[in-house]
């Protein structure tokens, strides 16, 4: 399949031509990335003007709903069945590939616990021009599956929870010179010790951090105030200051306006959730993030494109606390959530705004 990317590498600088780009088409401007560097470039001129999005970047795909943790915040369904096996997530992400998806991001449950998934993600790599990305627990990470893997992958995300001795975990990932970062939660709690837990994480050898939002409903003391938000956005602010681009600071998309003065490189006022990338559940169902409740069951990916065809600009928000399309955040709010499962030919029929 002809790549758009080929025909606009003359405006990329001279040694980044050379690079295996693959492009992703956004309305009116195109977005180049390559896998092996996770570099992205957007080009947006009169030659890009014609383009129109085709495709959403990235599919969150739960693997498994197995886990071998047993987090109290975790929101995965606990009842949800795991569906995917070897040859027909291969044969979905080869799909998604020449649909124009660029990456996939694999959790869970807990990816570690699929069977052969360092066979899987080195298949991958060989069989689609995909950037592979997995979140993990990490207590199931060894040596000679960081080597198996090693090259094929985008980055490992790494979760830090109270249980999880993350910080062997990290000794590793550092030692055997893997792509990672850490993902970690930041409830009224972690922020008491925020300085203290981030100066050993810049000890252990992290470059890399997602500061995540609690989303859920059921522990209200786990969102931030509006007085707590104040004060991570200053830390924010004088990590940023003191560190500069030798650390990468990432803040998930549910923060949305929260934090109010931290520096932003997009500043989109939406999360993208459905249009920049889906959710697809271990049971085979499509939702807009994994944070929504409604799934949509599919079966092929002309399934999943008309869903996204559908979703991308109706912009619904989760049910939960801590989505950023609810108004003020819907912070301490309790959403009336519906576990209803709705049919994709319901989806199909609703109109676009
Ligand atoms: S819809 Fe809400 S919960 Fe989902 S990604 Fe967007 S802001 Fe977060």
């Amino acid at each position: 399949m002809h790549d758009v990317a080929a025909d606009f590498l003359c405006h990329l600088p001279t040694p980044l031509q050379p690079l295996p780009w693959r492009g992703l088409p956004l309305d009116g401007k195109l977005l180049l990335f390559e896998r092996n560097t996770g570099l992205n470039a957007l080009l947006e001129g009169e030659e890009t003007a014609h383009l129109h999005r085709l495709a959403p970047r990235t599919l969150l795909v739960a693997v498994t709903n197995a886990c071998n943790l047993k987090c109290p915040f975790c929101y995965r369904p606990p009842e949800a069945r795991s569906l995917w096996r070897y040859d027909s997530l291969m044969t979905f992400c080869e799909e998604a590939a020449a649909w124009g998806v660029l990456e996939v991001a694999f959790g869970g449950g807990e990816p570690m616990l699929f069977p052969r998934w360092g066979e899987f993600i080195c298949e991958l790599y060989e069989r689609t021009p995909l950037a592979i990305n997995f979140t993990t627990n990490g207590t199931l990470l060894t040596e000679p599956f960081l080597k198996q893997i090693a090259g094929r992958y985008g980055q490992i995300r790494l979760s830090l929870y109270e249980d999880n001795a993350w910080a062997e975990t990290v000794a590793l990932l550092v030692r055997c010179g893997a792509r990672f970062g850490v993902n970690w939660l930041i409830t009224p709690a972690a922020l008491r010790t925020i300085e203290k837990t981030f100066a050993q994480l810049l000890s252990l050898g992290v470059r890399d951090v997602l500061f995540l939002s609690y989303k859920g409903n059921e522990f209200p003391e786990m969102h931030l105030s509006p007085d707590e938000a104040r004060r991570f956005a200053a830390f924010l602010q004088r990590a940023h200051t003191a560190l500069g681009g030798a650390v990468q600071l990432k803040l998930d998309v549910c923060w949305g306006e929260s934090l109010a003065g931290v520096p932003s490189l997009f500043g989109t006022g939406d999360c993208a959730a459905a249009d920049d990338f889906l959710s697809i559940t271990s049971d085979r169902q499509v939702k807009p993030c994994s944070f929504h409740e409604v799934a949509v069951p599919f079966e092929t990916i002309d399934d999943l494109q008309s869903y996204w065809q559908a979703q991308r600009a109706a912009r619904l928000p989760a049910p939960l606390g801590g989505c950023a399309r609810l108004p003020q955040r819907g912070l301490g709010e309790k959403g009336g959530v519906s576990h209803a499962i709705i049919p994709l030919a319901a989806i199909q029929q609703q109109p676009q705004r």
